[in-house]
């Protein structure tokens, strides 16, 4: 069924693209209702336009709380064209129609971001708009919904092709966006009030994005994707400027977030570090001296798996480093910031695409996390978990070293960010054997293993880094044959949370082969 546009109520706060987009409706014979500042601009701007407030007879009032909310608004939006007794009432209280509704919503979240106070964000929580966009894509058997400044053009060649009218689906798709929005819109209030007022618990929560991009393809080409932000301001790869290289995909934002939150872990005032990852699971992590030490290190740890590979700085991005970088492919690079010389150099790179946060996100803040399943989605605070020197219990006879300390709380923390089970080889605060996502956590010792010796052979060691390594271990060993693999590796000392059935027998095992061992009491599962 198509439908003519005769009349228009235009209330916009993004005012992008308004004024050519009413010229050309009002040239069409549209007749133009606006609200405040809409209405200011168009007529400035010489188009013909009626205020919202002589529609309604009452004025725009309480800071403008109030514009719109009134039958002869919502009257001309909801009223059936085809219902007689809709039609009466109309008459009988004066409400004109309205076939077109364009709205764009105070901006909340751009608000959120900007780090506002409450009373702000609390002041740009739009009422009336959400109510017009909701009405008007109820009836969007007769009319017509646009929220988003880039569906102006889209309208206006549809009123090309269909002499003047919209179709049922132009409506239909219209009146969809429009409940996505005004849907993102107060899971973005929900969810700002849930941090404001310290509600970490996942439940009674809404959850919505807003699209940031449309993807080429998914995990695989034969798969749609987009990208979704929830307008959360941690630095990382949502909120992170790209200067160069092709669009990201999907494969790369999710790696590169797993980059980013690893070496984040990492405080920059310790000294830096560097993250190296390949699906999602770090091939080789190190502090360094300097940026392109920590490069190095970390390179050095699995240098067939890094091929290809994202590569996550915690401090900015110098000429050395980007210079050793680019001696092999890398998909992305991501820091908290880069230098002109950095940049320059990356520059005749054209696949590699260098991206900068401004910072490092905190990673023991709060947050939820979400993990799709069939019919539905698991929703759980972030593993913020931190342990430090005072949280370790040494359970075996032989004390671990000051070094052996170090190694093993940055062994830990690396392994935090492995795919479970996770087991994680350390010497001299770099990995040097990563075994991940392996169903038996003996496998993933003996992969750890296996990368080790295969790297002492690339760079000509006389035996694997291994001999002599700091081990963690994500979760308990529940049997001591785990241990056992690891003694074999030539691993020192072992960090893991303990609370196995068979501690005591671990533990046993640990005293024989000689092994200091600590427990951290807490469980890092990433599956
Ligand atoms: P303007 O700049 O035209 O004065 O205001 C436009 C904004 O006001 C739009 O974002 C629109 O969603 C919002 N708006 C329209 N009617 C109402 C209302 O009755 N109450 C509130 N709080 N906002 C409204």
């Amino acid at each position: 069924r198509p439908c003519a546009l005769r009349r228009a109520l235009i209330s916009v706060s993004d005012k992008t693209g308004m004024i050519d987009f009413a010229r050309k409706l009002s040239t069409r014979g549209v007749e133009i209702l606006s609200t405040g500042g809409s209405a200011k601009t168009l007529r400035e701007a010489g188009v013909p336009v009626i205020d919202v407030a002589d529609v309604t007879g009452f004025p725009e009032m309480m800071d403008g709380r109030v514009k719109t909310l009134h039958p002869a608004v919502h009257g001309g939006l909801l009223a059936l064209r085809d219902n007689d007794e809709h039609q009466e009432a109309a008459r009988l209280h004066d409400i004109g129609m309205i076939d077109l509704l364009v709205v764009n919503l105070y901006p909340f979240e751009e608000t959120v971001a900007k780090g506002a106070d409450y009373d702000e964000c609390i002041e740009n929580i739009d009422i009336g708009g959400p109510a017009m966009i909701r009405a008007a894509a109820k009836n969007h058997a007769f009319v017509t919904t646009i929220v988003d400044v880039q569906d102006y053009d889209a309208l206006l060649r549809e009123l090309d092709e269909n002499d003047d009218h919209t179709t049922l689906e132009f409506r239909q798709r219209q009146a969809q966006i429009a409940y996505a929005r005004t849907a993102a819109y107060d899971a973005a209030v929900s969810n700002w009030m849930a941090d404001a007022i310290g509600q970490e618990t996942p439940r009674r929560r809404a959850f919505a994005g807003t699209l940031a991009q449309p993807l080429r393809y998914g995990e695989n080409p034969h798969q749609a994707a987009a990208f979704y932000t929830t307008g959360e301001s941690r630095p990382g790869v949502a909120t992170a400027r790209q200067w160069q290289g092709k669009e990201l995909s999907y494969n790369n934002i999710n790696d590169t977030d797993a980059a980013f939150e690893l070496v984040a872990e990492f405080d920059p005032s310790q000294g830096p570090a560097c993250a190296i990852i390949k699906h999602a699971n770090p091939c080789g992590v190190a502090r360094g001296d300097s940026a392109i030490d920590a490069y190095r290190r970390a390179f050095d740890c699995d240098r067939t798996s890094a091929f290809g590979g994202i590569v996550a700085l915690n401090q900015p991005l110098d000429g050395p480093t980007a210079e050793e970088i680019v001696k092999i492919f890398t998909e992305v690079v991501i820091a908290p910031d880069a230098n002109d010389e950095a940049k320059q150099i990356f520059a005749a790179k054209k696949n590699l695409r260098l991206l900068t946060t401004g910072g490092l996100p905190d990673p023991q803040a709060g947050g939820l996390t979400f993990r799709q399943v069939a019919g539905g989605f698991l929703v759980q605070g972030r593993d913020n978990g931190h342990v430090g020197l005072g949280d370790l219990k040494i359970v075996t006879e032989r004390q671990p070293s000051q070094d052996e300390l170090n190694d093993l709380l940055f062994a830990w923390t690396v392994a935090k960010h492995v795919k479970s089970n996770a087991i994680v080889y350390a010497k001299d605060l770099a990995t040097v054997g990563i075994g991940a996502g392996q169903m038996s956590r003996v496998d993933s010792t003996r992969i750890g293993r296996r990368k080790s010796e295969d790297m002492a052979e690339i760079l000509g060691l006389s035996e694997p880094l291994t001999n002599g390594a700091a081990v963690a271990s994500d979760a308990f060993f529940p049997f001591a044959d785990g241990i056992e693999a690891l003694a074999e590796a030539g691993a020192r000392s072992v960090i893991q949370p303990g609370g196995s059935m068979r501690d005591n027998e671990v533990i046993a095992t640990a005293n024989r082969l000689g092994l200091a061992m600590v427990f951290t009491g807490q469980r890092h599962f990433r599956h």
